[in-house]
C-alpha cells in the first residue's frame, strides 16, 4: 500500500515525532497554519473517521495529550482540532489524522484559522527540540 503517512509510522519517510503511544503518533506539519501545527495519526491504516471501526477513540489520549503538550510548551491561547474526511472536504493524505492548530492571540477566530505560514514552518528543526525537551 501507498500511503504517505503508514511510510512515516514506520520511519521510511522522516517525520518530527513529538508524541507516540500504542495506538498513535503525533509528529509537527510540514505546511503549518500556526506556530506548532501538528498531526494525530493511528499506526494502523484507517482512511477516515467514516470507515467502519473505532479508530478514533483509539488515538483520543494521544489528541489530548499532544494538545495539552503543544499548549504548555508554547504558550497558545487556544488550540482548534480539524478533521478532513474524504477530497470533497479537503483531505489530501488518506490516512485518517487529526490537526492540532495552537491558536494565539494576534491571529484570533476562525477565518484566521486556515492560514499557511511560511514563517511558522521556517523553524521547525529548532520547535520541534523545543518540544521534545532537546533544549
Ligand atoms: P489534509 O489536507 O489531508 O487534512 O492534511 C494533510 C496534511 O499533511 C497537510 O497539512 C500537509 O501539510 C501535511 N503533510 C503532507 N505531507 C507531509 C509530510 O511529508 N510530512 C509532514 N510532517 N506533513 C505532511
Ligand atoms: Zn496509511
Amino acid at each position: 500500500m501507498d500511503c504517505l503517512f503508514c511510510a512515516i509510522i514506520a520511519g521510511d519517510v522522516p517525520s518530527r515525532q513529538i508524541y507516540a503511544d500504542d495506538h498513535a503518533v503525533a509528529f509537527l506539519d510540514i505546511a503549518p497554519w500556526h506556530r506548532g501545527h501538528s498531526l494525530v495519526i493511528p499506526r494502523r491504516h484507517v482512511v477516515d473517521v467514516l470507515e467502519e471501526g473505532p479508530a478514533l477513540i483509539d488515538i483520543a489520549p494521544a489528541i489530548q495529550t499532544t494538545s495539552r503538550l503543544l499548549m504548555d510548551r508554547l504558550g497558545a491561547d487556544g488550540l482548534n482540532m480539524v478533521m478532513n474526511n474524504r477530497a470533497v472536504a479537503g483531505q489530501e493524505v488518506f490516512h485518517l489524522h487529526v490537526h492540532l492548530v495552537p491558536r494565539y492571540s494576534e491571529h484570533p477566530g476562525m477565518r484566521a484559522l486556515f492560514r499557511p505560514d511560511p514563517a511558522a514552518g521556517s523553524d521547525l528543526d529548532a520547535l520541534h527540540a523545543h518540544l521534545t525537551g532537546a533544549v
